[in-house]
């Protein structure tokens, strides 16, 4: 494993050049900021009847339109959805210099080849272990959120200290910046949130709460149980990994985990999350998650409707809005 960490960056080559963050999402306005406030010279590029213009230029932020803002920059950011990407892509194209780079926060574009850059572009990964808002508070505190590195092309032959400079300058490089490639990056970044963070632990908890409730007990006391007290064991395991967990709960509750977390994530599980892993590697998902967008996304709007549906949501907000510290 490559980690680099600050001593291993040098922001030599692009202190006086301009850097262009396309899109102010959760991603780009943590970039943004905090690229700017390490001293960079940054530019927004925005549609300008979109939403986040005003937003921008609020936060002190330079803003032009898409086209006009990727000129004379030596990195071009693409931060907007992964699923705009291509056509971003496509308008600007035209107007960005010769030998700039390309930098992504994810490999979807380039990896599922919806984006083939210009030959002539550096094209580069920097993906934070985390979501925007925490890029920049942890900035603010003078830490960092771990970041990938990747270089898909380096035709300049200085791609990687570029992307580390990027890196360093949204506050990467405090906590180390692990190297790795698009492929890597993309696949396991996919594979983590359908099979683990997001669709397996919803899952999850929405089956607990099923189970108790079919089982007679009250949804307010099954709700507790499987969706709010998740928060403490997550913490803990971020914190401290299995063994820290372990440390923090009763005896009774590590018997349980031992002999009964098996049974529920058994073989059958296991296969399920080897088929997952097998349809992001072989492209099915990224060519159904493309072609549902082209459709204008029906089944991804019918889905997200029943899951916000779920008798744990009407719950959920009772009980959250009962516990005013939550609000704050
Ligand atoms: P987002 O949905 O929060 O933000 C999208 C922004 O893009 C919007 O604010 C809008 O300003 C802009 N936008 C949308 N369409 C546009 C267009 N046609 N032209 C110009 N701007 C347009 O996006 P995000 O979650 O920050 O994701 C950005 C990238 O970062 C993606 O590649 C994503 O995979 C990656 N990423 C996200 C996270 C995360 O936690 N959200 C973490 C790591 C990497
Ligand atoms: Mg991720």
């Amino acid at each position: 494993m490559q980690m680099y960490s600050e001593s291993d960056v040098d922001t030599s080559t692009l202190l006086d050049r301009q850097i262009t963050i396309l899109g102010y999402g959760s991603q780009g306005r943590a970039h943004a900021l905090n690229l700017k406030d390490s001293g960079f010279d940054v530019v927004v590029g925005l549609r300008r009847d979109g939403a986040s213009w005003a937003k921008a230029e609020a936060d002190g932020l330079k803003v032009m339109e898409p086209v006009d803002a990727v000129r004379g920059a030596a990195i071009v950011a693409f931060l907007t959805p992964d699923m705009v990407q291509k056509a971003l892509y496509a308008s600007v194209i035209d107007a960005i210099d010769e030998g700039a780079m390309l930098l992504f926060a994810h490999g979807f574009a380039v990896h599922f080849k919806q984006i083939e850059p210009r030959a002539d572009l550096d094209v580069a990964l920097i993906a934070p272990k985390g979501p925007g808002g925490l890029v920049r508070r942890q900035y603010e505190e003078g830490h960092g959120v771990p970041c990938l590195v990747a270089v898909h092309a380096d035709v300049t032959g200085n791609a990687l200290k570029m992307a580390l400079a990027y890196a360093s300058g949204i506050g990467g490089a405090r906590a180390g910046v692990i190297e790795t490639t698009f492929a890597e990056e993309t696949e396991t970044d996919l594979f983590g949130e359908q099979a683990v963070l997001c669709g397996g632990t919803t899952e999850l908890i929405v089956a607990g709460f099923e189970t108790l409730v079919e089982a007679g007990y009250q949804p307010e006391v099954a709700y507790y149980e499987v969706m709010h007290e998740l928060k403490l064991i997550v913490d803990l395991l971020h914190e401290g990994g299995l063994r820290k967990m372990h440390k923090f709960i009763s005896d009774t509750a590590a018997w349980g985990d031992l002999v009964s977390g098996p049974r529920v994530v058994d073989d059958r599980a296991r296969a399920a999350m080897k088929s997952i892993l097998a349809e992001i590697q072989d492209g099915t998902f990224a060519r159904n998650w493309i072609a549902e967008n082209e459709a204008g996304m029906p089944e991804f709007r019918k889905k997200m409707n029943a899951d916000l549906e779920h008798p744990i949501e009407k719950v959920g907000a009772d009980l959250r809005g009962r516990m005013d510290w939550l609000q704050e």
